[in-house]
């Protein structure tokens, strides 16, 4: 019989952590849960309610009096119900979500929304700190990796494709930028969990990271 894994994946932004915690997840038939999302709808939500990211207090009630959730196994990102996938991709929220995730008062809200999404297990969950601080004991972890050059590269595809005016080095800069803050912050820093398999994505394909992680979870089922 198959065990109800929990699998976790943690790494900078470009690593390819997304695409393929999502596709392994429609794969094996397991639920994918994206944490960056929540983080961003906290910050939709703040912009929204004109909360400044210094403004902890109120920032702090509003992390605890929202509900996000996920519909079409993660595809879609919910805000108290409002579909908001397409809101929490803009250059505002990407500028700004970085601060207002490093605040500590904040990630205990988040954190528990996401336990309360995984608690289950068949699960892979991905974002900065998902094999350290929200799922210490997963089944499997994983820290994706590329390199700077590389990531930059996959985002200005990303936004070129969706038809977003930037530069490739607009996008280089501001990647370095959230690297910087999300590795240096105090709290659940992006790190590498001792017990995580590292996979370095520069020179693979999508399918090739996809398949090397799938074998990895089918193995141990
Ligand atoms: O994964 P994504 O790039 O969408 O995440 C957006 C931001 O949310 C990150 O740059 C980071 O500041 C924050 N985040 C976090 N903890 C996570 C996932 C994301 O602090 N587990």
């Amino acid at each position: 019989m198959n065990r109800r894994l929990t699998v976790a994946m943690d790494g900078p932004a470009g690593s390819g952590k997304s695409t393929v915690a999502r596709r392994v997840a429609e794969k094996l038939g397991y639920l994918y849960l994206n944490s960056g999302a929540m983080y961003r709808a906290m910050t939709l939500l703040a912009i929204r309610e004109g909360v400044s990211p210094t403004n902890v207090e109120e920032l702090v009630k509003l992390a605890q009096s929202c509900r996000i959730d996920f519909a079409d196994n993660g595809q879609t990102t919910l805000l108290n119900g409002e579909n908001v996938s397409e809101q929490i991709r803009t250059l505002e929220v990407e500028q700004i979500v970085s601060d207002i995730s490093k605040i500590a008062e904040v990630r205990p809200a988040i954190v528990n929304q996401q336990r309360r999404i995984g608690n289950k297990g068949e699960i892979i969950a991905e974002g900065r700190d998902v094999t350290t601080v929200v799922f210490p004991n997963a089944d499997l972890k994983f820290y994706l990796d590329a390199s700077v050059e590389e990531r930059a590269r996959r985002r200005f595809a990303e936004s070129k494709a969706k038809g977003i005016d930037c530069t490739l080095e607009q996008i280089k800069e501001d990647i370095r930028i959230r690297d910087e803050k999300d590795r240096s912050r105090e709290h659940s820093p992006l790190q590498k969990a001792k017990d995580a398999i590292v996979v370095d994505t520069t020179d693979r394909t999508i399918d090739q990271v996809v398949d090397l992680i799938a074998e990895q979870i089918i193995s141990l089922q």
